[in-house]
């Protein structure tokens, strides 16, 4: 692929959720900083979306490029089997 390097994807991480999230557990998560229940769309799959950049993100670049995870090497943007940075619905709570 090519990676234009903007280190979009290095801004944060998600975790999934197995299933529909309530409008209780949703108003729980928009109560953390920095924390939002998502929804890809494409992938019609849920998580929560933690917005803190890894601590290896330097000027926009990964400064153990050669070591990274396995999990950053097999990342691709243009992969649609993967969400693309940031092109998620984050999920408002009704009663916040
Ligand atoms: S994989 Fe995609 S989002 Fe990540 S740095 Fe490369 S172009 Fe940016
Ligand atoms: S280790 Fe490097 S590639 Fe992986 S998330 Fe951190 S900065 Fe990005």
């Amino acid at each position: 692929m090519n990676c234009k390097k903007c280190g979009k994807c290095c801004r944060y991480f998600i975790t999934w959720l197995e299933e529909k999230p309530t409008d209780d557990f949703i108003r729980w998560v928009s109560y953390h900083k920095k924390a939002h229940v998502v929804f890809y769309s494409k992938l019609q799959r849920y998580a929560v979306r933690i917005d803190i950049p890894c601590s290896k993100l330097r000027n926009g670049l990964c400064s153990i490029y050669e070591s990274r995870p396995q999990d950053c090497r097999d990342y691709n943007c243009e992969d649609s089997r993967y969400p693309k940075p940031f092109t998620e619905v984050i999920l408002k709570s009704e009663n916040k």
